[in-house]
């Protein structure tokens, strides 16, 4: 009996608690929860691991408190550029785009990357045509531009950092309780369906201040997304400079595959050793084909949430100690 299972994640970071209001924490809560349930009952109804996965995705693109789709960071030069990706454990096919601004829900174009097109990734304007070939939303790029995160790279232009250097000095003034000086916000889904496929989705604005034209670890399978039927389905959010040079994703599966590990240990492995030995923060969520889920991450918070089957819904923000 197969445990079917959703989990996912709304972007890890430095969370500081006394800036969580409980209006703010509610709102957060319950985007969680009720995304996970949508998740959980397209499973529950028979659905594919990457229905799921991209639904539960499209749905925390269309929130404005994560940062992918509507809600999307600026770069420097004061645009958008996301990027998202989508891998089947069934078949090991992946589809992705990156460096589009006008696709309304980056996750999709990536679906139909994998379904539709001989090729894996598009980037910028030919991803952007592609996407209108196959009859996606097109939207102008200030749809995806919040009050909040323009103030965010207001403060990131004025103390000249990028959130990559999230060690910065920086206090955040705003009241958004994962400090945007050193957050991320990317989102993802991975999911283990009742006929044992996994697979896993990615979505990002990227970095706050990113320089136009820098592309992160969401879009490339191995990377920041990666599901094998083999071993497990994993979604990243962190450096994305270091998941790249880790294969983060892909490096928990293999660890599992060929040194035997569990995934609690492959992904703790990866995520308290491997990425912090390279100077990166983050945390990814992984399910393996048991239907174990593992939800780890080296820094203070991570959004994050996972229903089973006919299990009740269980959502988290905190480190739990
Ligand atoms: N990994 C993403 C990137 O590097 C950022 C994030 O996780 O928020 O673009």
């Amino acid at each position: 009996m197969v445990k079917a299972v959703i989990a996912i994640h709304g972007g890890a970071g430095a969370i500081t608690r006394s800036a969580m209001s409980v209006e703010k924490e509610q709102r957060y809560r319950l985007a969680l929860k009720e995304i996970v349930a949508c998740g959980q009952k397209i499973l529950a109804d028979g659905g594919s691991a990457l229905d799921a996965v991209t639904e539960a995705v499209r749905l925390l693109e269309e929130c404005p408190l994560f940062n992918a789709g509507k809600g999307a960071v600026f770069t420097h030069q004061g645009t958008h550029e996301l990027d998202a990706s989508i891998m089947d454990g069934r078949t090991l096919e992946a589809g992705a785009v990156a460096g589009v601004s006008r696709i309304r829900n980056p996750v999709l174009a990536a679906r139909a990357v994998l379904e539709h097109s001989p090729h894996l990734l598009f980037i910028g304007a030919g991803a952007e045509q592609f996407a209108a070939s196959q009859g996606m939303e097109q939207v102008e790029p200030d749809f995806f531009s919040t009050p909040e995160r323009r103030e965010q790279l207001q403060r990131a232009l004025q103390s000249q950092q990028t959130l990559l250097d999230h060690d910065g000095e920086a206090q955040s003034q705003s009241d958004d309780p994962l400090d945007p000086d050193r957050k991320f916000g990317t989102v993802g889904a991975v999911a283990l369906d009742l006929n044992g496929n996994l697979a896993a989705a990615t979505s990002t604005g990227g970095m706050t201040n990113k320089q136009a034209g820098r592309v992160g670890d969401t879009p490339l399978p191995g990377a920041g997304c990666y599901a094998s039927n083999e071993s497990a389905a994993i979604s990243c959010t962190g450096t994305g400079e270091v998941f790249i040079r880790l294969l983060a994703a892909y490096d928990v599966a293999a660890q599992m595959t060929y040194a035997g590990l569990s995934l609690a240990e492959a992904s703790r492995k990866v995520v308290q050793e491997k990425i912090p030995a390279l100077g990166g923060s983050g945390g990814l969520v992984a399910v393996d084909k048991q239907g174990n889920v593992a939800l780890p991450f080296n820094s203070e918070g991570m959004y994050r949430g996972y229903a089973y089957v006919g299990g009740d819904v269980d959502v988290a923000i905190y480190r739990e100690s």
